[in-house]
């Protein structure tokens, strides 16, 4: 019997962990595979940690793994993916935005000979129309500048083949924008289109911070379009500058008027201190994350060792 592996991160789900724990066993039961769900414990700081001990204890189906402090969805993710082990690995949020009834359907298209499925949402119930509209501004935005193409709606609940996920813990990168890394990993990719209903209890685990975090993640990851854009910027103040260089000229060789203006001086100075500091912050993001790259620490720390460890 193949075996498949749920991945689950997990912050602060109390309210929700048994409930999706009751749900997935219900889904595998209708399915001719066995299967192991992983819940990657993100530094929780309420109960669930105690809880997916109690049902890995309950339950052999049931494996933890324990971060030693929050490290991050996507790490979270990485973390289950260098564990999972099954024949096919799906990873999926645990506050059933990612309803787990879908699951069948993921593993029809995997019999069907799909090395990943990726699910889009079509639209996301209750979310407010700015973080809509931002969402899609920010795919475009990336589409635009980056080497390859994310889909706008993408999640992190997918299906991969174990073949996938083995190519996947080769990726070394500190910053993860996993959604663009498998995407441009190849393999035989499909997609499937689904409506995320609301959380189940609980709110929402990205901050704004976070949020943001992940959008530069995404960017400096797959595109140097900031770097050049700068580049482009200052070529095009210097010719600018250059112009009014000849104006200041002419007016005081070929003319007996003073040149006046010192507000349009003063003005232009801030403009170009802005674009310079814009531009040097631009250049911080990538250096932050060469410096991330460079210092090559783990990804993430466990707790303790699972027993069933395979690969590291
Ligand atoms: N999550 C995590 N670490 C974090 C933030 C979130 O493991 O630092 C988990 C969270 O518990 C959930 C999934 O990632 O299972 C998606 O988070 P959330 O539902 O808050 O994101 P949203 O659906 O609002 O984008
Ligand atoms: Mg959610």
């Amino acid at each position: 019997m193949k075996i498949i592996s749920i991945v689950v991160p997990v912050y602060n789900e109390q309210e929700n962990i048994i409930h999706f724990y009751r749900e997935i066993c219900n889904v595998m039961k209708t399915t001719n595979y066995d299967f192991q769900l992983f819940f990657v414990n993100d530094g929780s700081s309420d109960a669930s940690a105690e809880l997916i001990r109690e049902l890995e204890e309950k339950d052999t189906h049931v494996k933890g793994l324990f971060l030693a402090r929050n490290f991050g969805h996507q790490v979270a993710l990485t973390c289950g993916l260098d564990h999972a082990n099954g024949d096919a690995v799906i990873t999926m949020d645990g506050d059933m935005q990612h309803p787990p009834e879908l699951i069948p359907l993921l593993l029809e298209k995997w019999e069907a000979g799909y090395e990943v499925v990726q699910t889009i949402r079509e639209t996301t119930e209750g979310v407010s129309w700015l973080k809509k509209m931002t969402s899609s501004c920010y795919y475009k935005v990336l589409n635009n500048m980056a080497n390859i193409h994310i889909q706008e709606g993408g999640s992190d609940f997918r299906l991969m083949d174990q073949v996938v996920v083995r190519s996947f813990r080769r990726y070394k990168e500190q910053a993860r924008f996993i959604r663009g890394m498998i995407g441009a990993m190849g393999y035989k990719q499909t997609q499937i289109e689904f409506v995320a209903p609301k959380r189940f209890a609980g709110t929402s685990k990205f901050s704004p911070r976070k949020m943001l975090h992940f959008a530069l993640d995404g960017i400096t990851a797959y595109s140097n379009l900031p770097l050049r854009l700068s580049l482009y910027g200052g070529l095009l103040s210097g010719l600018i500058s250059f112009l009014l260089v000849l104006h200041v000229l002419f007016i005081k060789i070929f003319t007996y008027d003073a040149v006046p203006g010192w507000a349009t001086i003063a003005a232009s100075i801030l403009f170009l201190g802005g674009i310079q500091l814009t531009v040097l912050g631009i250049i911080g993001e990538y250096i932050g994350r060469i410096f991330a790259e460079v210092k090559q620490r783990p990804l993430y720390l466990l707790e303790r060792e699972p027993e069933n460890e395979i690969e590291k």
